[in-house]
């Protein structure tokens, strides 16, 4: 199902906010987020971080009202916010070597519910402004959507079949996270989880794509070599002595330089086609003022990363064939 075919999607250039929700933008976003800034420094609090920590809260807590309303949305996630139990950290250390932990971390997460795991160094960088992490290494856990259901976005109160499968992942990343945590304590080392979708301490993009997952898509999004861009992320952070994994070049971002695909087909026209400067580093960045309202009115909206030619498994072979050529991989 694609833009001409959902009649839930909007031409570009034909979607005018509410003035509902346009009275709940407080302040650029963008703005929040670094754009035009030339120095690197940590991310500010954002969408996802509790309503009272940032200027858009208000719009936030309407998001999650809209996407409830789509049939089995809150079920999905109630799920993904149904955190499991803790353990303590074991008395006794499992002293294997770095390669061997490592290995047998990786096998752990895939039995349980991961789609890809990659480990990387915490670099302060990738830790909110207020927050504090002490762990040094970062565990990020893929978890990918189902392509069948993703393509139905964007969902509302008749179809919620594309939201239930944002929320099912959640749920699933949330139980694969904890699940690691406690296998890593019963090693005798410490452990933490970063499930979405809610944010905490950890931004989980930026140690994605340093651990290998993918990379950066025009969209914001990561596209993975595996999955697209139809992936969720969970993060579990630890002091276990590991191996990083990445990064991964796969030739997502050259391809990203001449495709429209996710320019034409976003409501808001929020997608530029070009990167930008965003706390010291050129990269691709939606515009956050733009997207954002029909991202509220339109259940998490998701319409870039169903869309995007990477997304689809019968497409995501041929690209990866003909950028490993161009790239002479
Ligand atoms: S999520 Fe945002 S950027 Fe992506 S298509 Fe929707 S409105 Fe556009
Ligand atoms: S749709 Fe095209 S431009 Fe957009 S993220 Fe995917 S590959 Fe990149």
């Amino acid at each position: 199902m694609n833009n001409q075919t959902n009649p839930r999607r909007p031409r570009r250039g034909s979607y005018r906010p509410k003035s509902e929700t346009l009275a709940l933008l407080k302040t650029s976003g963008n703005t929040i987020n670094g754009v035009g800034e030339t120095k690197p420094r940590r991310p500010s609090p954002f969408f996802w971080h509790p309503p009272h920590q940032h200027p858009w809260g208000a719009l936030q807590i309407v998001a999650r009202e809209n996407s409830r309303k789509c049939p089995g949305s809150a079920e999905a996630f109630q799920a993904a916010y149904t955190y499991p139990e803790l353990i303590p950290i074991a008395d006794t250390r499992n002293e294997a070597t770095g390669e061997q932990l490592t290995a047998e971390l990786i096998s752990f997460a895939l039995a349980h519910e991961a789609d890809g795991v990659g480990i990387t160094a915490v670099d302060p960088l990738y830790v909110f402004e207020g927050y504090a992490i002490t762990e040094p290494w970062v565990v990020v856990l893929a978890l990918a959507h189902n392509y069948e259901r993703l393509k139905e976005v964007p969902s509302d109160e008749t179809n919620g079949v594309g939201v239930c499968d944002v929320g099912d992942q959640y749920a699933k990343g949330t139980r694969s996270s904890y699940a690691l945590v406690n296998w890593i304590r019963s090693q005798g080392y410490s452990a933490n989880p970063y499930p979405g979708p809610s944010a905490n301490a950890l931004a989980l993009i930026p140690p994605a794509i340093a651990a290998g997952l993918g990379e950066l898509g025009k969209h914001g999004s990561l596209i993975s070599r595996y999955f697209g861009s139809g992936v969720r992320l969970a993060g579990v952070t630890t002091d276990m002595p590991l191996i990083a994994t990445g990064p991964d070049r796969f030739g997502a971002d050259e391809f990203c330089a001449t495709c429209q695909v996710c320019t034409t087909a976003c409501p808001p026209a929020a997608i530029a086609p070009q990167k930008q400067m965003v706390r010291g580093v050129e990269r691709w960045y939606v515009d956050f003022d733009k997207c954002i309202p029909y991202f509220v009115e339109a259940a998490s909206c998701g319409i870039c990363i169903a869309e995007c030619p990477w997304t689809r498994p019968e497409v995501r072979p041929k690209l990866l064939a003909t950028m490993a050529r161009r790239l002479g991989q």
